[in-house]
């Protein structure tokens, strides 16, 4: 399948294009309507409005990002899938660790985000064979080996934004009038749950205000993060106690 992918420094839409042609309903742009996100959006209903639109409603998003749901919904004319964790699982969680259970460690954030993110996105990939997300190389330490394409668990990941630089996605969204989400008016320069996310201050780093009370080098999701190490062992120990308690 590789030697068919796009050619390293394929632009964006050309990228959104062979996607959107090669895997039809079975491709979907996944975003939490951030800048990046935004981009991607746009580009892919331009070329065609039916592309899919997923995002993940945790339950814990702030009140700005379901407003700027609303306004997308709105301005493009297109349904956004609202991908929710399962309800006994959360049940099982917050009974066990309570609601804020994040603030205790990083294990104990990574298994929310194990429940709220990562099983119900892996839940809804098995309807597809191919997804794109708007991660950046410059964006954290973190993100610096994202590349433009790459097989994940057997599906097709496109970064099709993962060269382009800030300043290139500021001149995308000004020049096209992309909504933006209105946390960034307020310092906000990343963009995730409620409780997990702040403004930053001026001379910090673009996922500094991304769970801030943890060292930089925690900071993924879950989502992207290479599952070795001490710190997932704890994560899968504390997950499976909270898939047996609602088995
Ligand atoms: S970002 Fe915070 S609230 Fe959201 S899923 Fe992760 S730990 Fe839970």
């Amino acid at each position: 399948m590789i030697s068919s992918f796009p050619a390293p420094g394929t632009p964006p839409q050309d990228l959104l294009r062979w996607a959107m042609s090669q895997y039809g309903d079975r491709f979907a742009i996944t975003t939490s309507f951030q800048r990046e996100g935004m981009v991607l959006l746009d580009m892919a209903v331009r070329l065609d409005r039916r592309v899919r639109v997923l995002t993940l409603d945790t339950g814990r998003l702030p009140e700005e990002t379901y407003a700027m749901i609303e306004r997308v919904r709105e301005r493009y004319e297109i349904l956004v899938e609202m991908v929710q964790p399962e309800g006994r699982e959360v049940e099982a969680m917050v009974t066990q660790h309570g609601p804020n259970l994040f603030y205790e460690g990083v294990a104990s954030r990574k298994l929310c985000c194990q429940i709220r993110k990562v099983r119900p996105l892996e839940r809804k990939l098995a309807e597809l064979d191919a997804f794109a997300v708007g991660l950046r190389r410059e964006q954290s330490a973190t993100r610096e080996s994202v590349v433009a394409v790459s097989e994940v668990d057997g599906k097709v990941k496109l970064s099709p934004l993962a060269e382009w630089s800030s300043a290139q996605v500021s001149e995308y969204l000004a020049a096209n009038a992309v909504p933006e989400h209105s946390l960034y008016g307020q310092g906000y320069p990343s963009i995730g749950c409620g409780p997990c996310t702040r403004a930053t201050k001026v001379g910090e780093g673009e996922r500094a205000g991304r769970w801030w009370w943890e060292d930089s080098a925690d900071k993924e999701c879950g989502l992207h993060f290479t599952p070795a190490g001490k710190v997932m062992r704890t994560v899968d120990v504390l997950l499976e106690q909270v898939l047996q308690a609602h088995a």
